[in-house]
């Protein structure tokens, strides 16, 4: 059987990286602008750990100004929210990105809320939220508008597609949808109330999957030919067990790739795939806020 196309989100956002880096220049030459890429990070998520080092990393090759703040784990709600208010009002700062999961003691929607929406790089703020579903501009999570450019090169006009994403959080399955409906796809969200999602799955021409469950999407829910976008991530420990010893983790997306790959028409690994697009998305999402705060075109 064929072969699906593999969509190479390595490749496509080490280009986005550098496009964005070429414009981060001009920006500085032309209007001073430096755009700023604030990080907060309470308590030591390993996972999250990770995630903040990459992010200053690549801000500050893409020749942004990266500031990270690593706050303990017992840091009080209102304690994070002054850093929050802070970094609102510093004019170095073009993007606030307070990293997620926080300690359970603090309120994720209070956070969230604290946020100034023109600094809202992770696009969360109802504000944003509200300006996507309206067709209105904003900033946008950075994971979906990632499988988008991935599904706009892969297939050009999204238009009249049927498009199904599974997951419906306020960070990935919502906006994606709203997304596809921008792009004129039909769309449909599946959640773990949905029923016969194999059977719902089976229609799309797009499949975002967006859940958490190692491998759940068969190659018997793919439509032959369809673009299968895997957003999910599950760690296991590596398969060499001496690697698994030291702590090493191997990622497993939503969607069984080997089989699936027999029958999709092109599909995204998992790693390699819509991971490295958060990152490049965030970048974008700095470089658009900086120039809006500084009211360039
Ligand atoms: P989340 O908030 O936990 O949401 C998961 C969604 O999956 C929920 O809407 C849930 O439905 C749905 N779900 C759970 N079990 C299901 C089932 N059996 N059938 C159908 N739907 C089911 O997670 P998230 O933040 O959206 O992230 C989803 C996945 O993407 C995670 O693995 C995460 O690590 C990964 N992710 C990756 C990146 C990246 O950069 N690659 C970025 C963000 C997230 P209910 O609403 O009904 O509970």
């Amino acid at each position: 059987m064929a072969q699906a196309k593999l969509i190479d989100g390595k490749a496509f956002a080490a280009d986005l990286r550098a496009k964005i880096a070429e414009e981060v220049a001009e920006l500085k030459a032309k209007h001073g602008v430096t755009p700023g890429l604030a990080v907060v990070l309470v308590g030591e998520d390993p996972a999250s750990q990770v995630y903040v080092r990459n992010k200053g990393e690549q801000t500050q090759a893409a020749g942004m100004y990266s500031e990270t703040h690593r706050l303990a784990a017992e840091t009080t709600q209102d304690e994070l929210l002054a850093v929050v208010d802070k970094l609102n009002a510093d004019p170095k700062i073009h993007g606030v990105l307070v990293q997620f999961p926080v300690p359970a003691h603090i309120n994720q929607m209070d956070v969230v809320a604290a946020l100034s929406p023109d600094k809202d790089v992770d696009g969360l703020t109802v504000t944003n939220a509200g300006r996507l579903a309206s067709g209105l501009p904003a900033l946008t999570p950075c994971t979906p508008l990632g499988c988008m450019m991935l599904l706009k090169d892969t297939l050009g006009d999204l238009s009249g597609k049927n498009a199904v994403v599974i997951g419906r959080s306020n960070l990935m399955g919502k906006p994606m949808a709203q997304m596809l409906l921008a792009a004129d796809c039909t769309v449909t969200i599946a959640h773990s109330r949905s029923k016969d999602l194999p059977g719902i799955v089976r229609q799309a021409d797009i499949v975002v999957a967006a859940v958490g469950r190692a491998e759940m999407v068969k190659a018997d829910w793919v439509k032959p030919g369809a673009t299968v976008i895997d957003v999910g991530i599950t760690r296991y420990p590596a398969r060499d067990p001496a690697a698994a010893a030291v702590g090493k983790t191997r990622l497993v997306g939503d969607v069984a790739f080997d089989e699936v790959s027999e029958v999709a028409g092109a599909i995204t690994p998992v790693p390699g795939g819509v991971g490295p697009m958060t990152i490049a998305c965030l970048l974008a999402n700095t470089l658009t806020a900086a120039k809006r705060l500084a009211g360039i075109a």
